[in-house]
Formats: structure tokens, C-alpha cells, sequence
């Protein structure tokens, strides 16, 4: 049983359109804080979006996912899991970016995480765009050394540069972590790639290094269950980061991402897919792409926010179905 200081606001307590809105109406809990070092699982803000390539937005992400995720409840509608009483979790807040200097914020995100990984914490991140997961992988490198990824995402986001030779963008952040050494490509799987394409770069890169790609045709053909297997006998009992792109969503379901691709998952398969990743051994997540400006139902926000809530009943060791 975690400690009642991190509880969630409940909304028998106070109605979930009142308050100040924090993830999942959990407690504020800042590096300084006397409570920090008592954090298990640090929620974090990456309002950044300085890697889009085309439409921007995810920078608006963060605060939309913490207004949406207002709706979650303590208690997980299939497994009865309750996250929030398995593991002391808590808002650690936002990282403060440098809009105009992608370097100086990629430092400014891996010095953040640096402090939360030092303080024991494991981290679930809001995006974001998707360059956001580069400097969030270099800090966990520090401790856990090359690590295993799931990876769902329309985009393999394994090119290598854009507009002769910027390197750093959102296409790109996988390709630097596996050149880097943070994630080893043998443990990592993308799921439902699709799209059209500008060549062939990204499919050579992923053969070339042993990354597997599972096209969003095999996931249809497949079914979840079969696809996960596969996914969790990839990563295996080694330490495995997950990053979510919500475009990996059908944008039917998520409309509100910058690079829409058509054909994708429903929104039950977006979050089945969260639930068959319990065993894994997972020390690490992200939630990017959510783009607020063109999700005018604030629908994809609110999928959004229960992907995370799914991600973070198996960080927490409990089974979602
Ligand atoms: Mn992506
Ligand atoms: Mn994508």
C-alpha cells in the first residue's frame, strides 16, 4: 500500500472540473520538494515541440493531457488494479524548454530526468513531440545502460537528417539513440508502421541493426495477443523502454497529432495493446505527439491521457487484463 500523501483527488472528494490540474489529480511533487525522494513513479511535461518537421502543436500537450486525465479513476475497469496504491506516484511537473535551442533543451530534459532518476524515480513521460524521447533515453542510458524498446508509432522515426543535415528532429530520435548506444537495436520492436514514404532509409537502417518492424498490415492480419507475444519475447526480461506515439492511434480515434496516418488501431486496440505489455520489465515511458491545436473534441487528449493511465498499471507490476 503506498503512502495516502500520493493518492489521487477523488471525485466523490471534489468535483474533477475543480482544482488545479495535476496528472491524474495526483499531489505536485517538484525536485526540492521534501517528498521528492518518496516518488516511485514521477509523471513529467515535456511541453516541447521543437523537432516537428510539419504540423506543430505537442508542445500544448502536456497541460491537455493533465486537464483530460482529470477522468481517470484510482481503479482499472478490467483487472481491478490500483496503481496508485501499489506505488507512492506523483506530478513531478513540467520541464522548462528553450523553444528556440534544441540543444539547449535536449540538456535541459536529460539534466531533469538526471535528478528524478537519482532520487530512484522511474519515469512516465507526457510529450511532447518525439524528439522529446532522444534526451529522456540518454539519462536512463546513464543508469541501465542500452535498453529494449516497444515502440508503437505510425512512423519508425529511424531517418537520419532533414533539410541537408539537421539531425536532431522528430524522425530522427531513434536512429541517434541506437548510433549513440542507449538502446540495443536486437531488443527493439516498432509497431504499426504505415505510411507513405520518402525511400527506403529508415527500413534499411531498422534490417541493417536487427530492429523489427511490424507493419501495420501484419498487425491487422495478426491480431493484439499474437503481435504482443512476439513484442515481449523481443524486449525479453532485460530492462525495456516504451514510447508511444498517439499517431499510432487510427486519427479517426486521434485526429490531434501532427503526421496523421490512416488505417491504424482503434482506440480499444490502442489501449489492449498497453495492457499485454505486463511482465515486461519496464523502467521507463512516454506518451508523445498529442497536438491540442487540431483535436477540437479533445478526444485524442483523453486517449491519451488513458494510455498512460494503462502504461502506468504495468510499470506498476499489475496486469491490465
Ligand atoms: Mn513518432
Ligand atoms: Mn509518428
Amino acid at each position: 500500500m503506498s503512502d495516502p500523501f500520493f493518492h489521487p483527488v477523488s471525485g466523490f472528494d471534489l468535483p474533477r472540473f475543480a482544482g488545479v490540474p495535476t496528472f491524474m489529480r495526483l499531489p505536485y511533487v517538484p525536485n526540492g520538494h521534501e517528498r521528492f525522494g518518496d516518488v516511485q513513479i514521477g509523471l513529467i511535461g515535456v511541453p516541447w515541440d521543437s523537432g516537428t518537421t510539419n504540423r506543430p502543436g505537442p508542445r500544448h500537450g502536456p497541460r491537455q493531457l493533465r486537464d483530460a486525465s482529470t477522468m481517470i479513476r484510482a481503479q482499472h475497469a478490467i483487472s481491478g488494479a490500483r496503481p496508485f496504491e501499489a506505488a507512492n506516484c506523483a506530478d513531478l511537473g513540467d520541464v522548462g524548454p528553450n523553444p528556440a535551442d534544441i540543444i539547449d533543451s535536449m540538456e535541459r530534459i536529460t539534466a531533469f530526468y538526471d535528478a528524478a532518476l537519482a532520487a530512484g524515480i522511474t519515469p512516465l513521460t507526457a510529450g511532447g513531440d518525439h524528439l522529446t524521447s532522444l534526451p529522456v533515453l540518454r539519462s536512463l542510458a546513464k543508469v541501465h545502460g542500452p535498453m529494449g524498446m516497444v515502440h508503437f508509432d505510425s512512423h519508425t522515426d529511424l531517418m537520419n537528417s532533414y533539410f541537408g543535415g539537421t539531425i536532431y528532429t522528430h524522425g530522427t530520435p531513434f536512429r541517434r539513440a541506437v548510433e549513440e548506444g542507449l538502446l540495443d537495436p536486437k531488443r527493439v520492436v516498432q509497431i504499426g508502421i504505415r505510411g507513405t514514404m520518402y525511400d527506403t532509409e529508415d527500413r534499411d537502417f531498422a534490417a541493417a541493426n536487427g530492429i523489427r518492424l511490424i507493419l501495420i498490415e501484419e498487425f491487422h492480419a495478426r491480431g493484439v495477443e499474437d503481435v504482443m507475444a512476439e513484442a515481449r519475447a523481443i524486449a525479453g526480461s532485460g530492462k525495456t523502454y516504451v514510447s508511444y506515439d498517439i499517431d499510432f492511434v487510427d486519427p479517426t480515434f486521434a485526429p490531434g497529432t501532427g503526421t496523421p496516418e490512416v488505417g491504424g488501431p482503434n482506440s480499444y486496440q490502442a489501449i489492449q495493446v498497453c495492457r499485454e505489455l505486463a511482465g515486461l520489465n519496464i523502467i521507463g515511458a512516454d506518451m508523445v505527439e498529442v497536438s491540442p491545436p487540431f483535436d477540437a473534441s479533445g478526444g485524442t487528449a483523453f486517449l491519451g491521457a488513458s494510455i498512460l493511465f494503462e502504461l502506468l498499471c504495468v510499470m506498476t507490476g499489475q496486469s491490465g487484463d
